[in-house]
């Protein structure tokens, strides 16, 4: 069958972010959807956050932040987010690969914004709670973010990363 990617599901045009939208990566949902079988989840959405919804930040130390509501600062979903991104990386044990929607507290790779305790962002910024929770549990398997991807030598560097992971879980 069809290799299969994780995906974040507002980059298939689902209306699922926060303020009832998406973003649709073309790259994804007309080219690279012909070749790959894709399996989209939200984390907000599957931790029980509606859409739309009020915006969740990240909050505190870069490298182990807290995911909190941007208004309500009591909205802790931190241990949710964690604990859906520990049981996705058991449930889609055939994915060979993810692409994770940039800049989100929950799906970013990399440099998302981390907010210090008087409201101004961290240098370097962090990386989403359900990304980091999803990587530290199959640190084996190839992620990239929808914005690396337009750059062709990182897209080709994570499709052949992902046929290699293919071919090495058909070995084993
Ligand atoms: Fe959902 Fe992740 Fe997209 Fe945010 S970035 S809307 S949590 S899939």
């Amino acid at each position: 069958g069809s290799i299969k990617i994780g995906i974040s599901a507002c980059l298939l045009g689902q209306p699922v972010r926060f303020n009832g939208g998406h973003k649709e990566s073309r790259l994804c949902s007309d080219i690279l959807s012909r070749h790959f079988e894709f399996v989209p989840l939200c984390p907000e959405l599957a931790i029980g956050l509606g859409a739309p919804r009020e915006p969740i930040r990240l909050v505190g130390n870069p490298t182990n932040p807290r995911a909190l509501g941007s208004v309500n600062r009591t909205l802790d979903v931190t241990g949710a987010l964690d604990d859906y991104g520990r049981e996705t990386a058991e449930r889609l044990d055939d994915v060979c690969g993810f692409i994770l929607m940039q800049k989100s507290p929950s799906c970013g790779m990399e440099r998302v914004k981390v907010y210090q305790e008087n409201g101004v962002p961290s240098e370097g910024g962090g990386r989403g709670i359900f990304a980091a929770a999803l990587m530290r549990a199959r640190s084996e398997l190839p992620v990239e973010e929808d914005g690396r991807l337009n750059d062709p030598v990182l897209r080709e560097n994570f499709l052949t990363r992902v046929f290699a992971y293919a071919e090495w879980q058909r070995l084993l």
